[in-house]
């Protein structure tokens, strides 16, 4: 399998690469981002000889119809790390429970690895993978992130301790919740730094773009050394193992009985950078039943405009804080591949640099059409996924933080056909986000993490697990908070 740029070839860098080379080098000619030049064909006939298989059988398989050039005793190890999320029975390992919640809406748990959120789903295998290839070039990577609170923790979870690789992680100080915070400032590896930076995320995320394009700090690097790496979703890495979860999450409905092999499904994806829903994509063009992908938003809802209106405009947006704040995102990287996909090279780097220059593009009729024909959106306010969250815990006795929340507005407008199944993802456990929930649910605003945890468990009566409420005694290994323009200085420091 050879990856293709998304913005065509500049003429002086290779015209495709390998899926190491993709992972190990994510940004292509133009500022691309590397896709599958094409997808594997599954067929109804792989759905189902994999009725009957793990998890873990289902992501190797998926990965030998792909073709990539990683050995198997990595992909091996890599795949087993699900063998430590929280619902592997030694019946064969189930990372990603499937949860009936109404008689047609089925909700998809892709929290139950290490940091309680969805981007161990693909951080896990994937941080294994990259740090054997890195071992194999004998190479030095470093990858930096920002993070508005999911990824850095999942990000310093899956690196932390493995040879080769060195992670940065930059967030917005007093920008995550309490959970989220702990998480990554009682990381303790030698191959690990974490910064807080005084402003929001943005703050994080422009300041991580200046070093990244800054000559001193490319120089500085060089002479250490040390490669550039990215663990986001531009990474391929981690969208291969974004596609899995889609196809098992339809073959648990049909193990449980809820429908037949070939039947369509709604899949409705709460969506921030695309990564998710991009996968649900990929497995669709691959043969998997899907009606129609329900992309679901809150306030910052440049997706749904995009989807509904074929037009993408942040001229005059500045990102919204919201209950859901992973999903806080104007520009949304994995819709590149999308129109990547569906319009070709050329009028995909042409939409591109219209967003950079102006801010915006609009889609013409067709290519709306074409949009349309696989998406559907909607967005969701905090007042009614505060609603959504409490109607669902009263009703159907079923837990779920914001993010998830913004699915079921998605699911009460986007359907036209109501006969269908929805498979609703569900990207982040209560733990998380918890103030938000006991608010939905108490009516009390204004509690802190541990207080709002011990209201839920007590109102749900279920236990605060333990890698939750054993943070608030760990020590704080990184104690670091600065102003932006310090963090060149401070990470050269931690690079020497
Ligand atoms: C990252 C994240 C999302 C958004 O996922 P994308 O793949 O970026 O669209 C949604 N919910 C939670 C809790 C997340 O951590």
């Amino acid at each position: 399998m050879k990856f293709i740029e998304t913005r065509g070839n500049d003429g002086t860098s290779p015209k495709s690469v390998t899926f190491s080379e993709a992972i190990l080098s994510p940004m292509s000619s133009f500022g691309g981002i590397y896709s599958p030049e094409s997808l594997p064909d599954l067929g109804e006939y792989f759905l189902k000889c994999h009725v009957d298989q793990d998890y873990k059988a289902l992501a190797k398989n998926i990965l030998t119809a792909f073709n990539i050039d990683i050995n198997d005793p990595v992909i091996d190890e890599a795949l087993s790390l699900y063998d430590h999320f929280d619902d592997c029975t030694t019946e064969g390992c189930n990372p990603a429970p499937l949860v009936k919640v109404k008689d047609d809406l089925f909700v998809s748990e892709l929290w139950h690895g290490p940091t309680r959120a969805f981007k161990d789903m693909a951080l896990q295998p994937f941080g294994k993978v990259l740090s054997s290839l890195a071992q194999d070039h004998n190479e030095e990577y470093l990858i930096m992130a920002a993070t508005s609170g999911d990824t850095g923790p999942a990000a310093l979870e899956t690196f932390k301790n493995r040879e080769n690789v060195r992670v940065v992680c930059l967030y917005p100080d007093g920008g995550t919740s309490d959970v989220q915070r702990l998480q990554m400032v009682t990381e303790d590896a030698p191959n690990l730094k974490v910064i807080g930076i005084h402003g929001d995320f943005d703050d994080a995320q422009s300041a991580l773009k200046l070093l990244l394009q800054s000559e001193t700090f490319n120089a500085k690097l060089k002479e250490k050394n040390i490669s550039l790496s990215a663990a986001n979703s531009v990474n391929f890495g981690r969208i291969i193992f974004q596609l899995m979860y889609h196809i098992h999450s339809y073959l648990e409905l049909v193990r449980q009985d809820e429908i037949t092999l070939g039947d369509k499904v709604y899949l409705d994806v709460p969506s921030g950078n695309f990564g998710n829903a991009l996968g649900g994509y990929y497995a669709m063009k691959m043969g998997l039943p899907v009606e129609k992908i329900l992309i679901a938003s809150n306030e910052n809802n440049v997706l749904t405009s995009l989807i509904n209106k074929g037009l993408y405009d942040i001229s005059d947006s500045s990102v919204i804080a919201t209950t859901s704040p992973a999903m806080d995102i104007l520009k949304s990287s994995n819709v590149e591949r999308i129109l990547f996909d569906m319009l070709g090279e050329a009028r995909t780097k042409e939409l591109m640099q219209q967003l950079d220059t102006d801010k915006r593009y609009q889609l013409t009729e067709d290519e709306l059409s074409k949009l349309q024909s696989v998406f559907s959106a909607d967005y969701c306010s905090d007042s009614e996924g505060s609603q959504y969250i409490k109607d669902t815990f009263n009703h159907d006795g079923y837990l779920m933080d914001p993010h998830t929340a913004t699915c079921f507005k998605a699911y009460d407008t986007c359907r036209d056909d109501k006969s269908l199944k929805t498979i609703v993802y569900s990207t982040a456990e209560w733990t998380k986000f918890s103030p938000t929930i006991a608010e939905a649910l108490t009516g009390e605003a204004g509690s802190s993490d541990i207080d709002a945890l011990k209201a839920i468990a007590s109102k749900a009566n279920i236990e605060i697990p333990e890698s939750i409420s054993d943070l608030f005694e760990k020590e704080i290994t990184q104690s670091v908070v600065i102003d932006k323009q310090d963090i060149e200085k401070e990470i050269l420091e931690f690079l020497s």
